[in-house]
């Protein structure tokens, strides 16, 4: 904590309310001379009164965060006296909203492009074609043609289906 008073010059608080800035002045440490503004717009806004009776309910190490928070609602309140800083907090939400649409956008774009990559990626390999391989391997095994493929499909597959009463390949 900086204290204004080791440079005996009063503090900002002190200075602006024409008072002696005693040590252990409360405003001191917060309010250094050098930000006057800082004192202003929170005294404009809040009182110096209501000031001082936040600092003394709050803890020590409570005030620093206290003061900072009521001189930055206190300048935007000054800068607009409608909305304060809800006026940032709302273009802050307004943005983070946007974003988020943003990156759900890109995320569903990579998803899709992830997936389009993964068809296209492999030898083009559908439902039919596995179909028909485990069709052909079934049939060489039961022909005792089962050595590598190379032989010419020895039955249309409508007649090897009609000559299999156990049916859907099972015993492969
Ligand atoms: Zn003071």
């Amino acid at each position: 904590m900086a204290s204004s008073s080791c440079y005996n010059s009063p503090c900002a608080a002190c200075k602006f309310l024409r008072r002696k800035c005693l040590p252990g002045c409360i405003f001191a440490p917060y309010f250094p001379p050098e930000e006057p503004h800082k004192f202003a717009n929170v005294h404009k806004i809040f009182g110096a009164s209501n000031v001082t009776k936040l600092l003394n309910e709050l803890l020590p190490h409570q005030r620093e965060d206290a003061i900072n928070t009521l001189a930055y609602e206190a300048e935007a309140r000054v800068r607009d006296p409608v909305y304060g800083c809800v006026s940032a907090i709302t273009f802050l939400q307004r943005q983070v909203e946007r974003l988020q649409k943003e990156l759900d956008a890109a995320n569903a774009d990579l998803i899709r492009y992830a997936s389009c990559n993964d068809v296209s990626a492999p030898p083009l390999i559908g439902p039919q074609e596995i179909g028909s391989s485990l069709h052909n391997m079934a049939l060489n095994r039961r022909m005792g043609y089962d050595h590598g493929g190379g032989y010419p499909f020895p039955y249309p597959p409508s007649s090897w289906n009609d000559q299999n009463p156990s049916g859907g390949g099972g015993n492969i």
